[in-house]
């Protein structure tokens, strides 16, 4: 009789250690569900309302109630504030500002983002950050009178940022999650530099910026119409990175890791997984072709961050003075904007928004260890909140991550038969629950913390 209740009690005993080992499930069924919340006619309301203050340029009216960047600025305060209120003041609304000077900003000038913080319940140092710029331009990037209505430049972005808050404000997650309306971007990234210096003041763990700019155009100038693809944009090698740790990185790889790249493959397997009829076309450079945008100053603060653009650009609808010529009707008007698509547009944002505040923290002191053995051990140091680690690897051409391993709840896994030549490899870190961080490239080449501290 003992020993049989002692067997029983063994055997209990075998089967909770092994389920502690296992993989959760791998999708999170209150993702779907955020995702569906997301609402085309509210995107098409803060565009309409946008378009209605004529210009937002940098230079234009700041007192006016109904025309101008100030009035702009004040209504989408006032939006922040309504969801706000919907949630129990969970919102805390601040307008970092800084007054500048420069080539497009020829009198000093008051650059002021509107940004809305929705503090993290366990996790709140660590920051996921939305981005659009609420600032618009016409032919003369000087020309502050001209009805600008920036439509999709970016009212597109700044109407992402404002669904993504009026969707996420209704669920609570670990870590804090950061709305920014940006200014100031047409005259220089003057938006992006204020909340990147404004998140090292107050010593945010930026693990991802979103930036969104240019996201709801679905008729491109090339004659392709596509309502099915995004394009995410990432630097391969960091912006930061210091001459030594690009000496290592040239030998040992790294050049297509960056975290701003893992963060971009991430929001691709998200796609896949959540979105129907809807691609990320990944593109492997910081911007399109010698152009810019606000994820750049988050970039050169030393935080991931990358660019979300509509994937067929049409260029008679941007930084244009509204006129028809040649039968061609020149301007960034409202009836440019694809409303259906940019709601998909901001399902990924509100995906990923959701999926990083919920996951543990991207992995740190990731390293392998194989050099003259046909086994590769990879190392990692243990994360808060963690359930456990999946191991990534994938060929050295491959653009994304073909292979996983569960680890289980542990600090170094070794994948046998795995020579450490041929792949590149990473780790990620899952909660109980399911949610995954970004997978992280060993090294400094591809560690999300602050790449000026060397191991
Ligand atoms: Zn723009």
């Amino acid at each position: 009789m003992r020993s049989t209740l002692l067997l029983i009690f063994l055997a209990a005993t075998i089967s909770s250690s092994a389920a502690a080992n296992a993989p959760p499930p791998d999708e999170p069924p209150a993702l779907r569900e955020i995702a569906a919340r997301v609402d085309a006619d509210a995107l098409r309301a803060t565009i309409t309302q946008l378009v209605g203050f004529g210009t937002r340029h940098t230079l234009s009216d700041t007192v006016s109630k109904t025309r101008g960047i100030g009035a702009a600025r004040r209504w989408v305060q006032s939006r922040f504030e309504a969801y706000a209120k919907d949630c129990g003041g969970c919102l805390e609304i601040v307008t970092p500002a800084q007054t500048v000077t420069g080539q497009r900003i020829p009198k000093p000038t008051e650059i002021v983002d509107v940004v809305a913080i929705q503090r993290g319940t366990s996790d709140p140092d660590r920051v996921i950050v939305i981005t659009g710029h609420i600032d618009s331009r016409v032919t003369d990037v000087m020309d502050a009178k001209h009805d600008a209505p920036g439509a999709n430049d970016d009212g597109s972005g700044t109407a992402a940022v404002l669904e993504a808050a009026r969707v996420l404000s209704q669920h609570k997650f670990a870590a804090t999650l950061v709305y920014g309306v940006l200014s100031g971007e047409e005259q220089g990234l003057y938006g992006g530099k204020v909340l990147a210096e404004y998140a090292k003041q107050h010593g945010w763990q930026v693990e991802a910026d979103l930036n969104n700019d240019i996201v709801g155009n679905t008729h491109g100038q090339d004659g392709v119409i596509d309502n099915t693809i995004v394009r995410v944009f990432s630097e391969g090698t960091k912006s930061n990175e210091t001459l030594e740790q690009a000496k290592y990185r040239r030998y040992h790889g790294g050049e297509v890791d960056s975290p701003s790249r893992n963060v971009a493959r991430y929001l691709a397997e998200l796609t896949d997984r959540y979105l129907t009829n809807f691609h990320v076309r990944l593109v492997y450079r910081t911007d399109r072709y010698g152009r810019g945008g606000d994820q750049v100053p988050f970039l050169e603060a030393g935080y991931p961050a990358v660019r979300l653009t509509e994937a067929h650009e049409d260029y008679t609808r941007q930084h244009q003075d509204l006129r028809t010529k040649d039968g061609i009707r020149y301007g960034d008007t409202i009836d440019g904007v694809d409303f259906a698509y940019l709601a998909q547009v901001t399902r990924l944002n509100v995906l990923a928004m959701a999926a990083l505040a919920s996951a543990p923290a991207p992995p740190r002191g990731v390293a392998i260890e194989g050099a003259v053995s046909s086994d590769t051990t990879i190392k990692w140091d243990a994360v808060a909140g963690a359930a456990g680690y999946r191991v990534r690897w994938r060929d050295t051409t491959a653009p994304e991550w073909q292979h996983s391993q569960w680890a289980g709840d542990a600090t170094t896994a070794t994948l046998k038969n795995i020579v450490a030549d041929d792949s590149f490899f990473g780790v990620s870190a899952v909660s109980a629950d399911g949610y995954a961080s970004p997978v992280v490239f060993p090294g400094d080449a591809g560690r999300f913390d602050d790449n000026a501290k060397t191991h």
